[in-house]
């Protein structure tokens, strides 16, 4: 077989990219993806009960950037969800990440009160602060506060969904989800935040449907590559199964999904997502169809417990930052920089722990500043 492109991966960097390629600039294009499915981790299907989750985690589309709204809006509509997430402390659901309204929650309303004027007058309204920074503070009032929600909130969900505690990882990785100085409740304050209207796999096909794309689904790249002819390579999948594993293996993290149906009852829990710092192997409990707002009988939902990723046992599912990892990664980084005609991308292959907005204009800014360049 000759082409003039081979792309690793129907992720959204691999099918991103095969949709530019082919659209913009009459290339042809062959998708090599080893599942039975395109879309990457973002991929969602109806289960046996007719209730449409995600196979591989809850994905909530957010982002800041209109360029890759528009872009993406080019092969969907959206339902407009705004995700909201629950975490049990002490017995009670308590909004995450942990805001005003948290406080409120767990504490009595005169303490409440006076931690909320305190944490107003220091940080200020609106203000997001990472707890690692709120945890170096020196009022003693605030300092207990952050010792309480690092125990509460952090501490056990760290350690079960990464093996380790906040502070051995990168700090960027518990900003994610910073204190919020604000009674707005939601996950996520992107200006643009949805899920795909008919689901993101109608999302994917369409992206893909376009006579210049072949698709070789169920096909590992590294079994075939000696049989493909190619002129150009993009490859999304693990950077070191690239190599071989020649500097030693990357750590990625993986998951265990668990669903459970209820055909007796409509609703399971208050919000979309419940977490478990504290109680439980598993992480945290997503029910599909107040996410998707999927009118449907019954309820499903998807339990996640995390482990350490094996090649050839699970998937992996997020690189883990780190500073020794990045140490490594740069080694592959510059064995790629050797290569001609071959580019990199996405969560596994810059081993970065990307959003999907974040991979999307990755792969929009790879083509327009090197892809289009390379090819006039
Ligand atoms: P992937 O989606 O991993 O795609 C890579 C593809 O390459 C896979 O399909 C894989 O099978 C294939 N592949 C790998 N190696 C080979 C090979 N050798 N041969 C052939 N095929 C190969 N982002 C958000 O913005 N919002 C969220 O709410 C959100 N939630 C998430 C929840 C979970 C549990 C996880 C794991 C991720 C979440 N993400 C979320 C992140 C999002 O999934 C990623 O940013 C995005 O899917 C990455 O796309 P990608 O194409 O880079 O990689
Ligand atoms: N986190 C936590 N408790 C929570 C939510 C998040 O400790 O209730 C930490 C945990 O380390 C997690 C990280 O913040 O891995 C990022 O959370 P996010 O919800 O962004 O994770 P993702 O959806 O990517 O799995």
């Amino acid at each position: 077989m000759e082409f003039q492109w081979v792309i690793v991966g129907a992720g959204f960097s691999g099918c991103v990219l095969a949709e530019r390629l082919a659209t913009q600039l009459d290339q042809k294009v062959l998708v090599i993806e080893k599942r039975d499915h395109i879309g990457g981790n973002a991929y969602d299907c109806h289960d046996e009960h007719g209730v449409l989750i995600h196979k591989y985690g809850p994905h909530l589309f957010h982002t800041n950037s209109k360029k890759v709204w528009e872009y993406l809006s080019q092969f969907t509509e959206w339902t407009r969800y705004q995700h909201r997430v629950l975490a049990m402390i002490e017995g009670k659901g308590v909004p995450v990440p942990f805001n005003l309204n948290s406080l409120h929650t767990l504490f009595p309303a005169h303490y409440a009160t006076h931690i909320e004027e305190k944490l107003i007058l220091t940080y200020g309204l609106g203000k997001k602060i990472p707890i690692l920074e709120m945890l170096k503070s020196t009022d003693e009032d605030l300092k207990h506060l952050a010792e309480y929600i690092y125990q509460k909130v952090f501490y056990g969900y760290t350690l079960k969904q990464w093996g380790m505690k906040p502070e051995e990882l990168d700090s960027s990785v518990t900003a994610r989800v910073p204190i919020y100085i604000s009674k707005d409740d939601r996950y996520f304050q992107d200006q643009y935040q949805g899920v795909p209207n008919l689901g993101y796999h109608a999302l994917f096909k369409k992206m893909l449907a376009h006579p210049n794309i072949k698709i070789l689904m169920k096909t590992d790249f590294h079994e075939v590559k000696n049989s493909i002819h190619y002129s150009k390579l993009i490859y999304t999948g693990p950077i070191d199964a690239f190599f071989d594993y020649k500097y030693g293996k990357l750590p990625y993290r993986s998951l265990k999904f668990t669903p459970y149906h209820f055909t007796d009852r409509n609703s399971y829990q208050d919000a979309a997502q419940v977490n478990y710092p504290n109680e439980y192997d598993f992480t945290r409990i997503t029910e599909y169809k107040k996410l998707t707002q999927q009118k449907v009988p019954g309820t499903t939902i998807i339990l996640e417990e995390a482990s350490s990723y094996v090649p050839g046992e699970n998937e992996p599912y997020y690189p883990v930052p780190r500073k020794e990892n990045n140490v490594l990664y740069q080694k592959y980084k510059r064995d790629v920089e050797q290569l001609e005609n071959h580019w990199f991308v996405g969560r596994l292959a810059d081993y970065k722990y990307y959003n999907m907005d974040q991979v999307v204009a990755r792969a929009l800014h790879l083509f327009e500043k090197e892809i289009i360049k390379d090819i006039s």
